[in-house]
């Protein structure tokens, strides 16, 4: 049997890693999340088959409720809310690694002590990690529903004594004190942690902190997996924390923020300088009919999508005015900055969707250095991404994250409903400025509007 299930491991981590790689690109994106899911299947089927494994009622209820709650609530989320539910669905992980380290650390106790060190510094590092991910995750959740709003200060000395408590109870119990008081404060201290650290992050940090607890909950699980020794949760947790480490990576430096920046830099939503206002600036808004005419005479159209498109869903609505465009022999390319939606490649996917051609999607260094040449920049739904305070404001919550340029095209005009403010709760000097006209509504009604005049002129 143990030959057996062995076998069934390596077949799941194949699954693994062959679906990690084609989630690489949107083609094959939705492949590999299957081949992933059935290697996920095979992972539990075989543990399972361990005659470890008793509890087998328990074990059914577990998959009831799993399955009663993560399978309609998956099928039903609006893809603008798929970062909360990775939020909360990294939570789970992280809060179910941490009762796995309660539950071993238990039995060991009852069985006659402290287990022996490489189990037990396992069990330590996944109480601490898999807490702080999971009440970290839970504030997350929250921040991105919106549900907590608000500047919260950096409680920086007091992160630190958690993170000292936390330790220091693991060091106690590593030297040898036998404690499950010790074990629960460890819980306690980290979890407090967790939520004093994710509490003050706010402006644009928000894609940064996701990523790195979740490669918090991947290590956490390859921990347990020491513990239990069980080879699924090492390879699956370190896949998870390496590729979660790797996302996060790259995540901070499309931001241009270190891990420590985000963490510890005592960043907060809502901020200062409205440069744009304070100027005396008006905004000029403008009609679908106007932007249709301007639209016509151009020859190179930057269409730059942001969190606002994938509200409306007019990704579809949006390729149609591209391609009622290009008929007419303007060229149409298309903004994608790193961070633009709710998720990683959130934008890629939208567009992908609706068929446009991938080569007309460009990164934000490649569409950079094409806004000088480019006659109106069409901005849908899109705000953060490309405000000038990025650049210009040191005082700015997003002050040094890379933005996309468009105030450098010739004109800019801005799709969203009223004036309110993006993701990073801050005022965008470019709807401010002299080139730039707002065309108020929903973007989907918006683009319709614009297409219809565009086919009548
Ligand atoms: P923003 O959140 O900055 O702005 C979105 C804009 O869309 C708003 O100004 C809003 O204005 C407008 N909008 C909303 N609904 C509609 C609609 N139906 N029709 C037209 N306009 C609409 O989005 P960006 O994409 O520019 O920036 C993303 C932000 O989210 C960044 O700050 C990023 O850090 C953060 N973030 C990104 C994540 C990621 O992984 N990509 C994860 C978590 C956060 P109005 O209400 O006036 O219409």
């Amino acid at each position: 049997m143990d030959d057996l299930i062995s076998a069934l491991y390596i077949v799941a981590f194949s699954l693994f890693i062959v679906g990690l790689h084609m989630l690489r690109g949107p083609r094959t994106a939705v492949r590999g999340n299957l081949v992933a899911a059935v290697g996920m299947a095979i992972a539990v089927v075989a543990t399972l088959l361990d005659d470890r494994v008793g509890d087998w009622p328990l074990i059914a209820v577990g998959l009831v409720v799993g399955i009663a709650v993560g399978v309609p609530a998956a099928r039903n989320v609006k893809m603008t809310a798929m970062p909360q539910m990775v939020a909360l669905f990294n939570g789970v992980g992280g809060g179910a690694v941490a009762l796995i380290s309660v539950v071993e650390y238990k039995e060991a106790l009852e069985e006659g002590g402290n287990p022996p060190l490489e189990q037990l510094i396992p069990i330590l590092f996944a109480a601490i990690i898999g807490s702080i991910s999971f009440w970290g995750s839970n504030i997350a959740f929250l921040k991105l529903q919106e549900s907590l709003k608000g500047r919260v200060p950096n409680t920086k000395p007091i992160n630190a004594a958690l993170a000292l408590a936390a330790v220091a109870c693991a060091v106690a119990i590593a030297a040898g004190s036998e404690s499950e008081l010790l074990f629960w404060l460890i819980l306690l201290f980290a979890g407090a942690l967790g939520v004093l650290a994710v509490l003050p992050i706010g402006g644009a940090d928000m894609p940064v902190v996701i990523s790195t607890l979740n490669a918090f909950t991947g290590l956490s699980a390859a921990a347990a997996g020491l513990a239990l020794d069980n080879t699924a949760l090492i390879v699956g947790g370190m896949l998870v924390g390496a590729s979660g480490s790797i996302l996060t990576r790259q995540m901070a430096e499309a931001m241009n923020r270190s891990i420590g920046n985000v963490f510890f830099g005592g960043l907060g939503a809502g901020g200062p300088a409205l440069p744009g206002a304070e100027e005396g600036g008006t905004v000029r808004s403008t009609s679908a009919a106007d932007v249709a005419i301007q639209l016509s005479y151009a020859r190179l159209v930057v269409v730059v999508p942001g969190y606002g498109m994938a509200v409306a869903q007019a990704q579809r609505a949006v390729a149609d005015l591209a391609a009622e465009l290009e008929k007419r022999g303007i060229e149409v390319l298309y903004g994608i900055h790193p961070v633009a939606g709710r998720m990683p490649g959130h934008m890629n996917v939208l567009l992908a969707e609706a068929d446009v051609p991938y080569d007309q999607l460009k990164e934000m260094d490649d569409i950079n250095g094409e806004f000088a040449r480019t006659d109106v920049a069409l901005v849908i739904g899109a705000n953060d991404v490309t405000n000038p305070a990025a650049r210009n404001a040191p005082d700015s919550p997003i002050y040094g994250m890379p933005i996309l340029d468009v105030d450098k095209a010739n004109s800019v005009i801005v799709l969203k409903r009223s004036m309110n403010s993006g993701f990073a709760g801050i005022d965008n000097p470019l709807f401010y400025n002299q080139k730039t006209a707002l065309l108020f509504g929903d973007a989907k009604a918006s683009v319709s509007e614009v297409l219809t005049e565009v086919q009548a002129l």
